[in-house]
This record gives C-alpha cells, structure tokens and sequence, in this order.
C-alpha cells in the first residue's frame, strides 16, 4: 500500500491525504482548501481544475473528516464519478451555511454549485465498517469545533492506519468519545496520522469546554453581551446558553435566523447539552423585543459583516443602553485580532473595536493538547510510524516527549516500510510531498 501526504506536514489546513491499496484502488481523506491570509482570499493550486484532475486521477471516494474549510472545500468541482462521503449531520450543516451564503451576491454562484454537489454526497455512519474496493473504512465519531467530526480507521492490504482529522479531548463528550475509540480499536495500528496543530503554541493547560462555561457564567453575569463566535462550532454555542440558563433563564438569548435554523437541527439530532439548545431569531418582533433585551440583558450571536454592524447600533440606538454596560465577548482563536499575527484580519478587529465596549476574550482550542497527543499516541501505539499533519513548518512532534521507541516512529520524510501479513510480506510506502 501506500501512503500520500499532498499537503500538510508543514501547514494548518488544506489537509489531502492519499491512501492507495496494492491491488490500485485509491481513496482520499480530506480535500481541504487552504485557509485565507487574513481579510484576504486563500490562493490554492487546487482551483486550477487541471491540478485537481491530476490529483484526483484513479480516486474512488473522498471521506471528508469534517465540515471546515480546510478539510473541504472543492466538493462542486469533483468529478460524478467520485463518490463524496462526510457524516449526516455535518452535510446538513454545511448545506444550511450554502442556503445562507445564496442571499450574498459574490457567493451565490460558489453556494448553489456546491449545493449541487452536496445533495450527491453520501453519508457515512459512526463505527460502520464499510469496504471500498479493497480497502474498509470505519468512520469513529469526535469532539472538535465543528459538530459531527470523525478519525478514520483505514484497513488496506492487512495494515491498519489512523487518520485523526482534527480532534480534542476537552470538549463535551471528547473523552467518552476517545474512550470508545480505544475500546474499539481491538489492536495497535500500523501507521498513526495525525494533527498537530497545537504544537508550538506553548504549554499552558488548555481550558475545557465546561470551564470556558464556568468562565462565562462568572464575566457574563448581569450584563448585556455580543457574542463573536463560530456559527458552526455549535459546544460554544453551547456553552453560552448553558451560561445564560445558570445566570438567569430570563436573560434574552438571540441568533439571526440561520444560527437559529442551524441550533433547531442540531438540537433535534444531538443528546443533552445539545438537545436544550434554543435561541429567539433577531428580526421578529423587534419592537417588543428591546425593551425586553434592556430589562432582563441579552446575550445576542453576532458575525462581523455589514448586517451584524446594523444590527449592533439598532440594538444600542433602540434600548439606550450605553456601550460601557455592554461586553464584547470575542470568542475566537486570538491570532485573528492581533496585528503581528499572520492571521490577523483587519475587518475583523475593526468590527471587534466598533464601540468603546467591555471586551471579553473567552476561548479554547478545537485541537488536540499535547496531552491528547499523547492519550492518541497511547491508544493506537503505532507499530510502524506516525505522521504529524495539520501542523506549523517549524513545530515538532519531539515538543510532545514520547517514549523513545514511539519517538523513532515519528515520519517526516518519504519512507517505506515491510509488514509480514501471514506469509506474505507487505511494503508500505509512505511519500510525503
Ligand atoms: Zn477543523
């Protein structure tokens, strides 16, 4: 067999990773787009369609780990014959954020394209083995920053490969989740690939979903709050309202239709924290509305674009309420908003700095800690190698201190490998590109 990192051992996002069976048969996991530079448009040679037929030239399936833009993001470009696989939920999430992106001018023509594609996608299921060509594939279910997120298990000429996707052991259900992993993964695996995108951002402990709650409940109380944060990563939304239920029922918890639209499917598909997720949509009933959010406070979901900016000086205009009473809670990776950041987005801390507010930073990783590195690393104790992707040039899997023996497994260079398989011998090719 072999295996093929396109891209991401020296990169966050844009993640392509290859596996093809000695009999020929090839599949992908991940076809990520790369992430923007700042306010800026992200180049990828992959738009080029040419470059994306030869990467895609013998491919079957594409399984798509999760719905962030770095995982996917050419789905209306692929060929019919190629089969596009992610699960139930997370297609539905992306297709409510397609229906939405319709309503915007510039993105109309990228959303219904997409949305062409994804009613062709074919869902896959938590822990269902299923076999393409010769290789099988078993889906196992995560906590990230965007719901429904998976590992993959990859069986292929009698050799077992973890592919991790992006994951975390601090979020709701994220060690119940690892639990299960490792209870279903009756043996080691060969090969581990994996992210590691926290590496080299430091060793301080990284809060948990249910702290970043407890946090809230303490900076929220008794105010009038904005809340920046992903309309997709649906445990901090979460975690908000689980804040706001704690503080005080009556305090008025808003989201423009489409969070709304989204939060009423999650809740209807996902257990308890999940399932009490609600939200009132901003635009109904306004009028009676303000004097409420004045009363009680209100903690209302906002996105920096010209629609959210109205909205923020209607609320303010309307109740009277003076921005000094009021938080600005940025709940985002912080990169985003600081100028010496190569991610720093200008718009973005514009809108973050609209009023002479209170603002709040209150936010916690989707990526694995380098304890859930290691707690991965633990579980599957590869016997082959270990590939760590969805990572910074410079940051190094040493950073994590493994034992020596898994230390020496750590592959950052094309390698190939033998595996005896009862009688045979089997060549494992790793190319890293
Ligand atoms: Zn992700």
């Amino acid at each position: 067999m072999k295996i093929t990192i396109h891209r991401g051992t020296n990169q966050i996002g844009g993640c392509i990773t290859e596996i093809q069976s000695s009999k020929g048969n090839k599949i992908l996991i991940d076809l990520g787009h790369n992430l923007p530079n700042g306010d800026d448009n992200a180049d990828d040679v992959f738009d080029k369609q040419e470059n994306l037929n030869a990467i895609l030239k013998g491919v079957s399936d594409i399984f798509y780990s999760h719905y962030h833009g770095d995982h996917i993001g050419f789905e209306a470009k692929i060929p019919a014959t190629i089969k596009q696989h992610m699960g139930e939920l997370a297609i539905k999430m992306v297709s409510m954020l397609k229906h939405h992106m319709i309503f915007a001018k510039d993105l109309k023509d990228d959303a219904e394209a997409s949305l062409n594609a994804l009613c062709k996608f074919e869902p896959y299921k938590a822990f269902e083995r299923v076999q393409y060509g010769d290789i099988f594939v078993t889906p196992l279910p995560v906590s990230h920053s965007a719901v429904d997120a998976y590992m993959f298990l990859i069986e292929c000429d009698g050799c077992m490969v973890l592919h991790s996707g992006d994951f975390r052991d601090h979020g709701y259900y994220a060690t119940q989740k690892l639990d299960a992993i490792k209870n279903y993964l009756a043996q080691n695996v060969d090969v581990l690939i994996t992210e590691g995108t926290m590496l080299g951002r430091g060793d301080k402990r990284v809060m948990s979903e249910q702290e970043l709650q407890n946090e809230a409940v303490r900076k929220l109380k008794g105010r009038y709050n904005f809340i920046l944060c992903s309309s997709m990563d649906i445990d901090r939304i979460v975690s908000f309202s689980k804040a706001r239920e704690i503080i005080d029922k009556r305090i008025r918890i808003i989201a423009d239709s489409y969070q709304v639209a989204q939060i009423k499917t999650v809740k209807k598909e996902l257990p308890y924290p999940y399932s009490e997720l609600f939200a009132y949509p901003y635009g109904r009933d306004m009028k009676h509305e303000f004097p409420r959010m004045k009363r009680y406070g209100f903690m209302m979901f906002v996105r920096d674009s010209p629609s959210f900016e109205k909205r923020i000086d209607e609320v303010i205009a309307e109740t009277g309420i003076l921005p000094s009473e009021i938080n600005f809670v940025y709940s985002q990776f912080e990169g985003y908003i600081k100028e010496d950041h190569k991610a720093f987005r200008p718009r973005l801390c514009n809108f973050v700095h609209r009023y002479n507010w209170n603002l709040i930073k209150l936010h916690t990783s989707g990526h694995a800690s380098k304890e859930a590195l290691r707690r991965l690393v633990e579980i599957t104790n590869p016997q082959m190698a270990i590939i760590p992707i969805h990572k910074e040039k410079d940051s190094n899997f040493a950073e994590l201190q493994l034992d020596s023996n898994l230390q020496d497994k750590i592959v950052t260079q094309s390698k190939c490998f033998e595996k005896q398989v009862g009688n045979q011998k089997v060549r494992v090719e790793i190319e890293i590109k």
